[in-house]
């Protein structure tokens, strides 16, 4: 079964929730959470939050990139 967070020393790659960068925890000697990096833990905690919310929208909108790539519009243009 899946005892993915129960390995001993496992270091694992996590994605930043601030600014999506990949970083990999834990890592001795760096400052990063589990949802932040080393760089973000840094960063104040309202300047982190603002960072958070960017980086969802950033996120929702490569999703609706990426969905719009695989299926453009038809001729039809923009449904109504
Ligand atoms: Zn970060």
């Amino acid at each position: 079964m899946s005892n993915m967070e129960k390995i001993p020393s496992g270091i694992r790659l996590r994605t930043c929730r601030a600014c999506g960068r990949k970083f990999e925890y834990p890592i001795k000697g760096g400052g990063a959470t589990r949802h932040h990096c080393g760089d973000c833990v840094d960063v104040p905690a309202d300047v982190r939050k603002l960072a958070e919310r960017l980086s969802t929208r950033v996120q929702d909108l490569e999703m609706e990139v990426k969905r719009l790539k695989e299926k453009p519009p038809g001729p039809g243009g923009l449904p109504s």
